[in-house]
């Protein structure tokens, strides 16, 4: 998540955020809360709806001290007296799935969440050695990446592990189209793609709540990458159509209230960024791309602040996405290769 965006045209209900651990009301029976996140993007949000007579907990945090410590001072304080209910997680990226496990166990709680997002988590924590397979090394090099960087790229699946605690034996899943009842409140799940896999987002019709997960946010595109996984992945033309996809089903009005950064309305609008965003890397790309170019040369046409190693590796994957998508969409072709480097070249 790299890309800061224009947002003039949203309104902010909320527009001062909770102090750290410390939960707002922002409508009846909703509370906001920000737990620390030792990165640039500096926080997660974490929403706490009401359950009968207890709390169900909407993402974790990482896993690490400041969380656990923060979690344990809202059971002793702000919530003391109503218990929580159940954990929902919404992806499998460490800010919001790390601390499931613990919570799970701490307040037996069951964890909710998708099949994709419980199956991605597991099978990281139980094959880590298989993130250093030559064949996914080869992956980067071959897109013209700096044997160097690719070991940068490497570690953070290593990082990945050290924020996330081991997710409970059982999980109930939960699938697009899924009613999920909370409190007095009926919520449709939905799900994203193109950010994380099945990514689910919840939507209350009544009160016109939009639980967005990383899918749209104010300010920042979500990151949109490809991994040596799936290295020929769409994730790009999956964002996009998942994105054109919410607009007939959520009003504009709705208060979108995502895993970052501030609540807000004006979702239509937001959509509508967030694509041209896309459309405007894409020209640039295309721009750069008249002569053949690998996907680290066509890099600098669309990151133009210098990188550190964490950002790069993201910055770089999300190039690949777009250069996937636009090869897929028949404006990019693949070119001869140079020295053993795959290039591509504007149609
Ligand atoms: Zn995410
Ligand atoms: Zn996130």
């Amino acid at each position: 998540m790299t890309q800061k965006l224009p947002a003039d045209k949203l309104r902010f209900p909320f527009p001062q955020p909770p102090a750290a651990g410390e939960p707002i009301e922002i409508a009846q029976g909703i509370l906001w809360l920000r737990i620390p996140l030792p990165f640039r993007l500096n926080h997660i949000n974490i929403y706490l709806l009401e359950d009968g007579d207890g709390w169900a907990v909407l993402d974790t945090g990482i896993a690490n001290k400041v969380t656990r410590d923060i979690w344990e001072a809202l059971a002793a304080g702000p919530l003391a007296g109503r218990r929580l209910t159940r954990l929902i997680v919404t992806h499998f990226h460490p800010d919001h799935i790390g601390l499931a496990g613990w919570l799970a166990e701490r307040f037996g709680l069951p964890l909710l969440t998708t099949q994709t997002t419980y199956l991605q988590c597991l099978n990281i924590s139980l094959s880590p050695g298989a993130l250093d397979m030559q064949v996914y090394r080869d992956f980067y090099i071959r897109r013209g990446l700096k044997s160097e960087m690719t070991a940068v790229v490497f570690t953070q699946g290593h990082a990945y592990l050290k924020m996330v605690a081991p997710l409970p034996p059982v999980f109930e899943r939960i699938a697009a189209g899924d009613r999920l009842k909370i409190g007095g409140r009926d919520f449709e799940i939905l799900i994203g793609e193109g950010h994380a896999p099945e990514q689910a987002m919840l939507y209350c019709a009544e009160d016109k709540l939009f639980f967005a997960a990383d899918q749209v946010m104010e300010k920042i595109s979500p990151n949109v990458s490809v991994w040596a996984v799936d290295p020929h992945g769409d994730p790009l033309g999956l964002y996009l159509r998942s994105l054109k996809n919410l607009k007939p089903g959520l009003p504009e009005d709705a208060l979108v209230l995502a895993g970052h950064h501030r609540p807000f309305i004006g979702l239509h609008e937001r959509l509508d960024e967030l694509a041209a965003h896309h459309a405007h890397r894409c020209d640039a790309i295309h721009e750069a791309a008249r002569e053949p170019k690998s996907a680290a040369e066509l890099l600098p046409a669309i990151f133009h602040h210098p990188l550190d190693p964490h950002e790069m590796s993201f910055a770089f994957s999300e190039v690949l996405a777009h250069m996937n998508y636009m090869l897929r969409q028949g404006t990019l072709a693949w070119a001869e290769p140079r020295d053993g480097i795959e290039l591509v070249i504007a149609r």
